[in-house]
């Protein structure tokens, strides 16, 4: 067996851009549903090993991230959130984009019956009395975040490999 987390998002990666940099009236049908796969497949895969290789400064210093601040709100008080993610951090957003993710908490939403066009994610942890966090993210930000975000980490899990 060979460890392929590197070249799953290596690949993954290169499909996101060829969808995206793809003229609209060209994109197939599906392409949208197979960027969004991507796109969520790009956020779940910096496991703990890798999520410190994102981003910790807060989204309201950087430019170019395509995530606003005000399309997240974060509202978790767990320890391992005060001591080692706290604030508005790329760090932080995909720490839970990925608790959201693997836990069903995403739904997506369209203009029309058939393309998405924005990606609701909500993280509420089991037995939580209220969600911890919640982003509705436009695909658009969704694909400049996600693309970023993998970009940062692929290093890291490159240098995992053993
Ligand atoms: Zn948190």
């Amino acid at each position: 067996m060979f460890p392929l987390d590197y070249d799953f998002v290596d690949t993954t990666l290169k499909i996101t851009k060829d969808l995206v940099a793809k003229p609209k009236e060209e994109r197939y049908e599906y392409d949208v549903t197979l960027l969004t796969n991507c796109l969520l497949g790009l956020i779940v895969f910096p496991k703990e090993n890798a999520l410190g290789a994102i981003e910790p400064r807060p989204l309201k210093d950087l430019k170019g991230w395509g995530v606003e601040p005000s399309q997240i709100t974060l509202e978790c008080q767990s320890d391992k959130c005060r001591q080692h993610k706290s604030g508005n951090t790329p760090r932080h957003v995909v720490y839970h984009l990925r608790n959201a993710v693997a836990h069903a908490g995403v739904h997506l939403w369209g203009e029309t019956e058939k393309e998405i066009t924005l990606v609701k994610f909500v993280d509420w942890p089991p037995g939580a009395k209220d969600p911890v966090f919640e982003a509705e993210i436009p695909v658009s930000a969704l694909e400049t975040f996600a693309v970023k975000v993998a970009e940062q980490y692929k290093p890291s899990l490159k240098a995992s490999i053993r």
